[in-house]
């Protein structure tokens, strides 16, 4: 986040280059270097090299929510009979691995699923893979070169997770033990794997729908195959599929797998391997899950709105976006701690909303146990509203500031403005339904924040969002949301984005 305000603009993505393609590569570990502003000098080569490598996050780097129980068998949860072996090419040396029976009966289920509901407007149905999937680890000698060199190294694939291939019609998957799908499934569950496959399905249904010739740009293919993806575990997680059962735990899953192959922070939507924000992946995920296939196959032609997301000063991108938690290394006078000037533009924002002073500031506490007043809401683990003041557990917001980025906080903090607000208004909302409220109108701050479209004329605060703001919220959302709908305490993850979401875009008239 900026405390200089610089106004961004939602991109609609019409007019923009096209993008050459023969292969269609995932996330890379290797990412490019954040875009700098056409218009920003940097103050020394040195310094235009150094810039930004804190957030510029990679597929391995990107911060993990807490792991969650996986379970130890798939068994209930498919209705077949399944292995890795008859379902996949199995290169180079290979374990089991625990996501093996959910990944292959995901692989039968998207088939059949495509069999029944894809066709074009031409007449064109789905008819299988010619070049199959190929699952390769360490060893892999025969990886599609897809019109480059005669094989893929096993090494490139690691870089790119998973490809498709338009000319060999195949799908690849990297299935190495070190690898991000091997390490997302062991942390968070197998339904990361499949949701990647079903990724990469979706541009094989790019193929038969010719948009695979270099015209359409990378990040358009990238959201359609992600609302694909969603489409398809939207339809296995509402009892939709003769093949498996996939439940809210999945859709969690998937949520941090999509959230783990974001591009870096900065990087602009439409350069030519860009493959769209954490934020902007999952709303094109989440409109597959809840409108469909049909809704999917629509999106080149109408494409979803994206979130800016590159950097719009030489300084935001040295600092990767992040503001320094406190003054601590700051000689300036003038620097303020970030929960200083958060909790400023919380208070302007939300007194300009009601008419009147919230009235909050806002204090790090060492530890929750120190945290004590009288008429204590606890928002979560971390905040607690007191009177007159949003109290944060210092010690559980330093590591996760660290590791994800400043605006952990924003979210954090906009929780006790929110809270505030609704308890002065009456708000009868209550339990998760009130949760959600929260989170659309935190949403609604943040886009005032971020696009500057409705900033009231009143506002005199300039802190603004910079790039991974928004992937930084949707990280704290999953950390703080329920495992499941079992546990109806703070809102599944998927609505609670949607949520966020639907404030971001829509502003404090789509909450209310
Ligand atoms: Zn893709």
């Amino acid at each position: 986040m900026r405390r200089t305000v610089l106004l961004g603009l939602i991109i609609t993505a019409t007019a923009c280059a096209p993008a050459p393609l023969a292969v269609i590569r995932e996330a890379s570990t290797t990412p490019p270097p954040a875009a700098i502003p056409d218009d920003v000098e940097a103050t020394s080569p040195e310094d235009a090299g150094a810039g930004g490598a804190d957030e510029s996050a990679t597929a391995e780097s990107a911060a993990e929510p807490e792991a969650i129980e996986v379970p130890e068998s798939d068994e209930d949860r498919l209705m077949v009979d399944v292995d890795m072996a008859a379902t996949f090419e199995l290169q180079g040396e290979r374990e089991p691995r625990s996501y093996d029976r959910l990944l292959a009966a995901s692989a039968i289920d998207v088939e059949e699923w495509l069999a029944t509901e894809f066709v074009t407007p031409e007449g064109i149905q789905w008819d299988g893979l010619r070049g199959g999937r190929i699952a390769a680890g360490p060893g892999a000698r025969d990886i599609p070169g897809c019109g480059g060199a005669p094989v893929t190294a096993y090494e490139d694939l690691t870089l790119y997770v998973a490809f498709y291939c338009p000319i060999d019609d195949v799908i690849v998957l990297d299935d190495g033990p070190d690898g991000l799908l091997e390490h997302l499934s062991r942390e968070h569950g197998a339904a990361a794997t499949a949701v990647v496959l079903a990724h990469e399905y979706g541009h094989a249904l790019q193929e038969r729908m010719g948009l695979l010739d270099g015209s359409v740009p990378t990040i358009l293919l990238e959201q359609q195959a992600d609302c694909v993806a969603g489409a398809w575990l939207g339809r296995a997680a509402s009892g939709g599929s003769n093949v498996l059962q996939l439940d809210e735990s999945d859709v969690r899953t998937s949520l941090i797998a999509i959230l783990n192959v974001r591009d870096p922070a900065g990087v602009d939507q439409f350069e030519p391997n860009g493959h769209g924000s954490g934020f902007d992946r999952i709303g094109a995920f989440q409109v597959g899950f809840e409108e469909g296939l049909d809704t999917c196959l629509t999106l080149i032609d109408a494409p979803l709105d994206l979130m800016p997301n590159r950097f719009l000063s030489y300084d935001d991108y040295v600092r990767g976006g992040n503001a320094p938690y406190d003054c601590a290394f700051d000689p300036d006078p003038a620097c303020r701690p970030s929960w200083e000037f958060l909790g400023e533009d919380l208070e302007e924002f939300w007194s300009l909303v009601i008419g009147e002073p919230i009235g909050l500031t806002s204090s790090p506490a060492p530890g929750r146990a120190s945290i004590d007043c009288p008429r204590a809401i606890p928002l979560n683990d971390i905040v607690t509203l007191c009177p007159g003041e949003v109290v944060f557990d210092e010690t559980a917001v330093l590591p996760t500031y660290d590791e994800v980025g400043d605006f952990i906080l924003g979210y954090l903090l906009a929780l006790g403005w929110v809270e505030e607000t609704l308890a002065r208004v009456g708000s009868p909302a209550v339990s998760e339904d009130r949760v959600l409220l929260s989170d659309c109108l935190i949403g609604a701050w943040v886009s005032d924040i971020t696009l500057g479209l409705d900033r009231d004329p009143a506002r005199t605060s300039t802190v603004g969002t910079s790039p991974g703001d928004l992937d930084e919220a949707l990280e704290m959302i999953i950390r703080l949301s329920d495992p499941s709908t079992a546990t109806d305490r703070s809102g599944t993850a998927f609505d609670k984005i949607a949520a966020f979401r639907t404030g971001v875009l829509g502003g404090l008239d789509a909450c209310v």
